[in-house]
């Protein structure tokens, strides 16, 4: 009976397992399509400094408008882009297409674009961020490429030094999603960021938590010394804006100040 029993688990699991594989092939075909395709389009998110200056750039974050399933997030197709290898086309394109778009806007803000760390284990990384600068006559300090702490996890050096590469052209670049994974303060020893992004997660906890705060007061503290940019990702309410602004944030991103939109609806996010 228990054998029997084991058994039906068994067939029952590996059924939801070809399921699951059976959906990601899908998902993997429709994507190949969505990249030739043009339902991928970038949104642009304000990053303020909260004061004088206002908007002085915007995160590209990645949109994918399915013909059947309609609007899905980076968070549900960038994972299989990684697992099979069209995250550099993707990536690729996110360079090429944010370049583009910010070298047309009447300011001067800048534009930031994820990289995933799988593309640093594509050579021809440096040169395609060289291409995009080209392509669009962007000038290279308006481009900030969003890196997470796992590039300076494994190769260090080799990661490294593409991260010196792209600096040497120009290119700002943050760590993003900080506080999240290893979070090694050392690690912003081993290369000069321009930008660190505490991660969402710590603004949305700050409210309740003593430790989200003390991590929040750890990072801003220690950028002050090494002369870093702090922006705080996530902010929803002008009472977390107040606070991070006390604490030393210097930059904000978040709903209170403007979801991701299409680039050509960007400023309306200023009402
Ligand atoms: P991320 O780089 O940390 O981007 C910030 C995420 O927080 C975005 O989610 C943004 O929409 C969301 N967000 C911004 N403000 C608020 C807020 O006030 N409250 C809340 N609850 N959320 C807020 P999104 O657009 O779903 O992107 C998720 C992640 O997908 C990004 O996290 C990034 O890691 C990745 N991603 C997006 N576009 C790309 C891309 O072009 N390439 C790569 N490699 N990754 C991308
Ligand atoms: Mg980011
Ligand atoms: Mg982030
Ligand atoms: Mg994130």
């Amino acid at each position: 009976e228990a054998k029997r029993n084991g058994r039906n688990r068994y067939e029952h699991f590996t059924l939801e397992m070809d399921d699951l594989a059976r959906s990601r092939r899908v998902i993997e075909n429709d994507l190949r399509d969505a990249i030739s395709g043009r339902q991928l389009k970038l949104y642009y998110q304000p990053i303020t400094d909260g004061d004088e200056k206002g908007i002085i750039g915007y995160e590209a974050l990645m949109r994918w408008h399915h013909p059947i399933k309609g609007l899905i997030m980076p968070n549900d197709f960038i994972p299989i882009a990684e697992e099979t290898g069209l995250i550099h086309l993707l990536g690729a394109y996110a360079l090429y297409e944010a370049c583009r778009e910010a070298a047309s806007w009447e300011g001067d803000q800048s534009v930031s674009v994820n990289l995933s760390p799988l593309q640093f284990k594509n050579s021809s990384l440096v040169s395609v961020v060289e291409g995009a600068l080209r392509e669009s006559g962007l000038a290279p300090h308006r481009l900030e490429v969003e890196i997470t702490e796992s590039v300076l996890l494994d190769d260090t050096l080799g990661n490294i030094r593409t991260l010196q590469s792209l600096k040497a052209l120009g290119v700002q670049i943050a760590l993003d999603d900080f506080g999240t994974g290893y979070s090694s303060l050392s690690y912003l020893r081993s290369f000069p960021f321009d930008k660190i992004k505490i991660d969402k997660s710590f603004i949305s906890d700050m409210g309740d938590s003593r430790e989200a705060l003390a991590i929040i007061r750890a990072i801003t503290g220690m950028s002050r010394s090494l002369d870093i940019q702090i922006t705080a990702e996530g902010v929803e309410s002008s009472e977390q804006f107040a606070r991070l602004r006390e604490e030393g944030c210097t930059l904000f991103q978040g709903y209170l100040f403007g979801r991701p939109q299409p680039s050509e609806l960007r400023l309306k996010t200023l009402e």
